[in-house]
């Protein structure tokens, strides 16, 4: 009979209403479990024709006080939340153990099963986490929070809190999720790297010791950088401004050669931001930013908020490139036998042993990829233009020039000629069999938009 358990529970000592309330958290869903421990208690004195006497969580012998500081933390968490702009939180809490097993010792004594009911972690995490919800006007979300605090309890003295009201700020720690931007880039000069290219000689630092102490690194002219920029190093800047956050990772669909431009619709990239104050820019004011301060090497488009699923999508995603490249060969070739080389090519699965310039650590492997696609034009009997459309990871370079045989068949093969590709661009990312934009990766349209057209609403 409930009402047996109610009052074994409440002759272990003095106890508050929450931590009554707890052991029958599973019944009656929509009370508190404050609520379910007062209506016990009433119905407890009422049976027992007892005086009633309220009891203060500051006398609980089981919370020590704990079960009472639930609005004080939810307004220091707000208060450390002041400035971080957030949809989504969650509340996590560090109960201590003495109090755990105070927990243990209540349901023992009165026969109960020793974890019946709720734990005081769920209900601290749940009261202060439905408190912060209403002060703010944000939602709970156990998967992907935007925010989650955690409290650590044993971080201040419920009895001081009890009297001050106040939470010190040292028991609460804020964790900010990052945000992300996706977009597709294009790179209309050669020579820029996709990421930031630390340079080889001085690790990055941009000195060398020389005979006088410290002197700029004689190999990156002191930059600490390989080349002078890097996509990365263009669209970071801006978003992780726009963003008020701490920094920024760079996620590319692949990458192209650092000699090979980028072209057409670009490649689609991923910027994700430690730490972000706002999480709403106007991505349409961003790409403006970007691209004016690129000056016209690197461009973006397509900008969007996106959720954090759009950096596997963009890094795991299978896409088919198109390229286009400039053809010399060493040897005069002949129109019909290019062409023929050509249709040779086309819809071919190519045995590809792995070059020699991609990586000397990487152990080399033979791997096949197709070339769905592959036309041409040759301008002089040692110049052509060649364009194809090949699976990803296809090495357009080495389909070419045959890479010493390491390549099967390749254009230098088929022709019985030298060929080096001596410009390559990138003309297409694609997805093989679905496109990477998945309306379900991006976010809603920016707060910041709706913001204003209820302040023009309101004018
Ligand atoms: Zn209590
Ligand atoms: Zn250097």
């Amino acid at each position: 009979m409930i009402t047996d358990n109610a009052r074994a529970l409440l002759s272990t000592g003095t106890i508050c209403d929450s931590c009554l309330g707890r052991p029958f958290a599973d019944r009656s869903f929509g009370l508190t479990n404050a609520e379910r421990g007062g209506a016990l208690r009433t119905t407890v004195a009422l049976a027992d024709d007892e005086d009633f006497e309220p009891t203060d969580p500051a006398d609980c012998w089981v919370c020590e006080g704990y079960c009472g500081t639930f609005d004080a933390i939810a307004e220091t968490i707000v208060d450390e939340l002041a400035d971080v702009d957030f949809a989504t939180y969650q509340v996590g809490t560090r109960v201590p153990p003495l109090v755990e097993e105070n927990e243990r010792l209540l349901r023992e004594d009165a026969g109960l099963e020793p974890d019946v009911g709720e734990s005081m972690k769920r209900e601290m995490n749940r009261e202060v986490g439905r408190r912060v919800g209403a002060l703010t006007d944000t939602d709970v979300d156990f998967d992907r929070p935007d925010v989650l605090a955690v409290v650590d309890l044993q971080g201040f003295d419920p009895f001081e809190t009890l009297e001050s009201g106040t939470v010190t700020s040292h028991a609460v720690d804020v964790q900010i999720n990052p945000a992300f931007v996706y977009g597709r880039y294009r790179k209309l000069e050669r020579d820029i790297p996709q990421t930031e290219w630390p340079c080889r000689e001085c690790g990055g630092s941009g000195v060398q010791l020389g005979d006088d102490g410290e002197v700029d690194c004689e190999y990156c002219g002191g930059s600490g950088y390989m080349y002078d920029t890097s996509v990365e190093q263009v669209v970071r800047p801006h978003v992780v401004e726009a963003m008020d956050g701490d920094e920024g990772t760079f996620h590319g669909a692949g990458r192209e050669d650092v000699d090979a431009r980028m072209l057409e619709e670009g490649r689609p990239f991923v910027l994700e931001v430690k730490r972000p104050h706002n999480r709403d820019p106007d991505p349409a004011t961003l790409e403006r930013e970007i691209n004016d301060a690129a000056e016209g090497a690197v461009e973006v488009e397509g900008l969007r908020l996106a959720t954090y699923e759009m950096v596997e999508r963009v890094k795991e995603h299978d896409a088919s490139k198109h390229y286009r490249a400039d053809v010399v060969f060493g040897e005069p070739v002949e129109e019909a036998a290019f062409d023929a080389a050509l249709a040779e090519l086309e819809g071919t699965t190519v045995d590809q042993y792995t070059p020699e310039r991609v990586d000397h650590r990487r152990a080399g492997l033979t791997r096949e990829r197709t070339v769905y696609e592959i036309d041409g034009d040759l301008h002089e009997p040692t110049e052509a233009e060649v364009r194809l459309h090949g699976e990803g990871g296809l090495y357009v370079k080495e389909l070419i020039s045959s890479d010493n045989g390491r390549t099967e068949p390749s254009l230098a093969g088929l022709l019985e000629t030298d060929a080096k590709v001596t410009a390559l661009d990138v003309t297409g990312v694609e997805g093989e069999h679905e496109p990477f934009e998945l309306e379900e990766y991006f976010r809603s349209e920016p707060r910041a938009d709706r913001d204003d057209e209820l302040a023009e609403t309101a004018d």
